[in-house]
Order: structure tokens, then C-alpha cells, then sequence
């Protein structure tokens, strides 16, 4: 499978899997030459086909495709500049995180597989307009050992070494924030012991980079 074909194949099971709506979010992955992929804007997950795909180079030029890119792009951008062992981003508007970003409170880290895949708490950026270059750089300050980052009053970024990984984590978090809203809801969130954070969110740097 190419790039191309995960990054198509992410962006329509990220709307299947409810992780976001309408034509909202966006996915990209990084070529070997460096050059991103990323979906186009304003086109339905479900339409979208290969040919509707853009690619970018460092600079955010258009060096393949026909459609306009996400205007979200620099978001993605910015965490492949600044982490080389970046391999794929995704920028979705998943409902439960979503909650965290308009909260501006980040979604902490109290489940297991949650500090394997993220890294610890899913810390939330400085609020930053959309399609500014400012959002970005906000968002890939949060990201040097996390996995994801809240986008305030807005939505999620996630980074993973491939597509297919930066969605499962999109996955994981939306879920634990759903986990963590219910458990609000019964009246407690116990916090998980400090060893299994520090050696689980060992893991996650260990992964991240051999990701790389
Ligand atoms: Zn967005």
C-alpha cells in the first residue's frame, strides 16, 4: 500500500469510525522524498478518490493535484518540520475530545493502552485561529513527547510514525475521552500510579522514535 492509498483509506475510516463529520479533519502522510500527502478541502470523505489527494512540499506549494489542500495544512506541516520521526498527522473533530478543547483542559492519562499510544495527559495548545501558522506552531509545541494535542476551541491533532498508527490513536484518545466523561459522570477519576506512567510513557517515547 502507498502513502496515497493509506492516506485515502485513513481519511474515509476516520469519518466511518465517527472521529469526525462532514468534510471536516484532514489526514496526511510523509513521502520518502519529504514531499506531504494531505486530502483535499471541501471534498466528502466519502467521494474522495486518489486523484483528489495534494501533494505539498516543506513550504506548503502545491507540487501535485488539482484540488486546493486542507486548509488546515500548516498544522501538518509544522509537526513534520519540527519532528523528523513524524511519518503521519491527522487533524480530526472528534466529539468526546472535542469537549477537552473547548474546556481548554487537557484529557489526562488514567488508562493503560492510553500511555502507551499517547504518551501522557493530551495537553491542550494556546488558542490559535484556524488556518493560521500560529495554530501550528502552537500545536507542535504540545507535540515533542505526546502523540496528540488538543486544539483549543477547536478539535484534535494526532502525529504517529504511519497513517495507520496516527489513526488508531485517534481512536484511543477519542475513546478515553468518552471513558474519562463518564467517569466524571459516576464521580471519580483515580489517577493511575506514577510508575505505571513513567514506565508506560516510556514505552511511548521508545516507539515513537523507532517509528521514525
Ligand atoms: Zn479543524
Amino acid at each position: 500500500m502507498s502513502v496515497h492509498d493509506e492516506v485515502l483509506a485513513a481519511a474515509k475510516d476516520m469519518l466511518r469510525l465517527g472521529l469526525t463529520a462532514g468534510t471536516s479533519g484532514n489526514v496526511s502522510g510523509r513521502l520518502e522524498d519529504g514531499h506531504v500527502v494531505i486530502t483535499p478541502s471541501s471534498v466528502p470523505y466519502e467521494d474522495m478518490v486518489l486523484a483528489d489527494l495534494v501533494v505539498l512540499d516543506a513550504d506548503g506549494k502545491v507540487v501535485e493535484g488539482t484540488r486546493a489542500p486542507s486548509s488546515e495544512k500548516l498544522v501538518h506541516l509544522a509537526a513534520y518540520q519540527r519532528y523528523p520521526e513524524v511519518g503521519s498527522v491527522i487533524h480530526a473533530h472528534p466529539v468526546y475530545a472535542s469537549m477537552f478543547a473547548v474546556a481548554r483542559e487537557p484529557i489526562p492519562c488514567v488508562i493503560d493502552e492510553f500511555a502507551v499510544y499517547v504518551g501522557g495527559d493530551v495537553p491542550c495548545a494556546e488558542y490559535a485561529m484556524t488556518g493560521t501558522p500560529e495554530l501550528g506552531e502552537q500545536a507542535a509545541d504540545c507535540l515533542a513527547d505526546r502523540g496528540s494535542a488538543l486544539l483549543a476551541n477547536h478539535g484534535t491533532v494526532t502525529v504517529s510514525g504511519s497513517v495507520e498508527g496516527a489513526l488508531h490513536q485517534l481512536g484511543v484518545v477519542e475513546r478515553a475521552a468518552q471513558i474519562i466523561w463518564g467517569a466524571r459522570a459516576l464521580g471519580k477519576v483515580a489517577e493511575l500510579p506514577e510508575e505505571t506512567n513513567a514506565t508506560l510513557s516510556g514505552y511511548y517515547r521508545m516507539l515513537r522514535q523507532r517509528q521514525g
